[in-house]
């Protein structure tokens, strides 16, 4: 049995490739499966799917959604829902337009820095597909205004620096809710980047999710320790949860991570898949 890899990002996001692309490098790369998982749009699905369908690939349909939370940042992972659901199809609407008005404040707040970027070089920069920071990173380093992608980031974009402008998010409940409306399994993705505070924490944090409707937790990734990796085996078993797993590949920008094994060491198995489709008919 082949691995999979559930987290990945195209074009339709952030990522490098387009979604037949990362299908059809998946398949070369000898995985059995894959999900697209795109920030806050579904737009790759159709295309991803189809590809998938042509070389004779499993491609799970699957999302990425940002949600309110502090101190750190939560993201939730959906897979295997209706892509034509009309409450997703409008709750994903809502979010491309609150980043068509987000997009044109970054660039006034450049400008206002004396950087002369546009907004049509982003969108080129973004290749068609939804427009967000790392293209903005990306135009900064072409134009010569930053000598690499992180330092775009560390000066201009991050949260708290003199060009970030805050995203419009979903509560969890609220992206929890329609991933389930749309017959989705909703997943907590690495939960290493939430920022809280032990173990104890974590664990109430998800009790809350569980209650608005998570299934799962994203145990394996490339970020998360073996330590970490024990932590959220152990809150799986303790709650009844899914585990999942992928890389979070983008395309080339991360050195040495590479869809399915990460930076060398991870290896999924397909169980992962059954698990998902498993949590999706027990509904
Ligand atoms: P956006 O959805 O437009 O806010 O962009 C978020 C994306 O920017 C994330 O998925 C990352 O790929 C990237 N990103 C966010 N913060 C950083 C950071 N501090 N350094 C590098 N990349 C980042
Ligand atoms: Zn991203
Ligand atoms: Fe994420
Ligand atoms: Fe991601």
């Amino acid at each position: 049995m082949g691995c999979v890899d559930l987290h990945l990002h195209t074009t339709a996001s952030d990522g490098v490739m387009s979604p037949s692309e990362i299908v059809r490098y998946a398949k070369k790369r000898g995985l059995q499966a894959i999900a697209i998982t795109d920030h806050d749009t579904i737009e790759g699905l159709d295309e991803g799917v189809s590809e998938g369908e042509r070389i004779g690939f499993e491609v799970v349909p699957g999302i990425e959604i940002s949600a309110e939370h502090s101190p750190g940042s939560m993201h939730l992972l959906g897979y295997f829902f209706d892509i034509h659901h009309p409450l997703l199809k409008e709750r994903l609407a809502y979010l491309q337009n609150a980043r068509a008005e987000r997009n044109p404040k970054i660039v006034a707040k450049l400008n206002d820095l004396g950087i002369k970027v546009t907004y049509e070089d982003v969108i080129r920069a973004s290749g068609g597909g939804q427009v967000g920071r790392p293209h903005f990173a990306q135009v900064l380093l072409d134009n010569g205004y930053v000598n690499s992608f992180q330092e775009a980031f560390d000066r201009f974009l991050k949260k708290g620096a003199p060009a970030y402008v805050d995203k419009l998010r979903f509560t969890p409940k609220e992206a929890l809710h329609f991933i389930n409306d749309a017959g989705g399994v909703g997943v907590l993705a690495h939960p290493n980047t939430l920022g809280t505070n032990g173990y104890a924490d974590l664990e109430r944090l998800i009790f809350q999710l569980i209650e608005y409707g998570l299934r799962g937790i994203e145990v394996y990734y490339p970020e998360h320790s073996g330590l970490a990796v024990a932590q959220y085996k152990a809150l799986v078993e303790r709650h009844g949860l899914l585990a999942t797993g992928g890389t979070d590949y983008h395309g080339l920008e991360k050195d040495g991570l590479d869809i399915g094994v990460g930076r060398g060491a991870m290896r999924l198995p397909y169980s992962l898949v059954e698990g998902l489709k498993a949590a999706k008919t027990r509904r």
